[in-house]
C-alpha cells in the first residue's frame, strides 16, 4: 500500500543518491510507534531500523521486530566492539542503533528512519547534521498520560517515571527541523508522510548523477 513517490533513484537510475536520514523522538507514551508502523507500511522505499535493548519485551513485541531483546553483558559487548552508531540508558535499560545495517542501506540508497531518544538523537546530530529530525509532541499532559495508562504496558510507577522526564525532554525541541503534534492520529500520519515527500524533493538530495545525464549532456 505505497501511495507516496519512491525516492528518485529508485527504479531507473542506480544508487547515486544516499540514503536520507530521518530520526523521530517522542516523549514516552505520545504514539511514535504507532506513527513510525504506519510510516513504514505507507512510505515506499523506507528502512526501519531495529535497535538493542536490554529492556524485557512488552506483551506481543517479537524478538527482531519491534526490537533485538539482549541482556546486559552482549549489550556491553557490543559497545566495547563499537557496533552501535548511539546507544544510551533511557528509563532504566539500554537502547541502542546497530551501525553496519545503517550504513549499508544508506550506501544502497535507501532511506532510513531511526526511533529513539533525544540522548540517542544528539548523538547521532554530531555525525549527520543533514539528517531530517523530526518531534513528536502530545497535545497534552494530560492526554499522554492517558495514553500511557491506556497503553497498560507499564506498571504505574513506570508511567510515573516517564512522565517526570517528560519536562525536561520537552525543551529538546529546538534541536530538530520538525514538531508534529500527535492529536488526530490520520492527522499525524498525514503531515509525517508530507515531511518525508518533501525532504525527498529537496535540491540538494535529488540524484545529482541522474540530472547531469538527462539534462545537462554537453
Ligand atoms: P510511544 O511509542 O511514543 O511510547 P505508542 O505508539 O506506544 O507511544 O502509543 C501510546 C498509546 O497511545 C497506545 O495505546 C496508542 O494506541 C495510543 N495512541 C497513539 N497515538 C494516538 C492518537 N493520536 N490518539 C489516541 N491514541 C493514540
Ligand atoms: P520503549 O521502551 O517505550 O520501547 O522505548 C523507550 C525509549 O527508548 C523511547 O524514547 C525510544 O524512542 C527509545 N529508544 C528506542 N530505541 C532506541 C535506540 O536505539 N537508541 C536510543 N537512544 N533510544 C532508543
Amino acid at each position: 500500500t505505497s501511495s507516496l513517490p519512491s525516492a528518485p533513484n529508485q527504479g531507473h537510475h542506480g544508487p547515486e543518491r544516499r540514503g536520507i536520514l530521518f530520526i523521530i523522538s517522542a516523549p514516552s507514551g505520545t504514539g511514535k510507534t504507532t506513527l513510525c508502523k504506519q510510516l513504514t507500511t505507507s512510505v515506499a522505499g523506507l528502512w526501519h531500523s531495529v535497535s538493542y535493548t536490554t529492556r524485557k519485551p512488552r506483551p506481543g513485541e517479537e524478538h527482531g521486530r519491534e526490537y533485538f531483546f539482549i541482556d546486559e553483558k552482549t549489550f556491553q559487548g557490543m559497545i566495547e566492539r563499537n557496533e552501535f552508531m548511539e546507544y544510551a540508558h533511557v528509563y532504566g535499560n539500554w537502547y541502542g542503533t546497530p551501525r553496519k545495517a545503517l550504513m549499508d542501506k544508506m550506501e544502497q540508497g535507501i532511506d532510513v528512519l531511526l526511533e529513539i531518544d533525544v540522548q540517542g538523537a544528539m548523538q547521532v546530530k554530531k555525525k549527520f547534521e543533514d539528517g531530517v529530525y523530526i518531534f513528536i509532541l502530545p497535545p497534552s499532559m494530560d492526554t499522554l498520560r492517558a495514553r500511557l495508562q491506556s497503553r497498560a504496558s507499564d506498571a504505574p510507577e513506570e508511567i510515573l517515571r516517564r512522565l517526570q522526564k517528560v519536562k525536561e525532554e520537552v525543551w529538546s525541541y529546538r534541536e530538530y527541523y520538525y514538531i508534529v503534534r500527535n492529536d488526530d492520529l490520520t492527522q499525524s500520519l498525514r503531515e509525517l508522510q508530507s515531511i518525508f515527500v518533501a525532504e525527498r524533493l529537496k535540491t540538494k538530495r535529488l540524484d545529482m548523477q541522474w540530472l547531469e545525464q538527462n539534462f545537462i549532456l554537453e
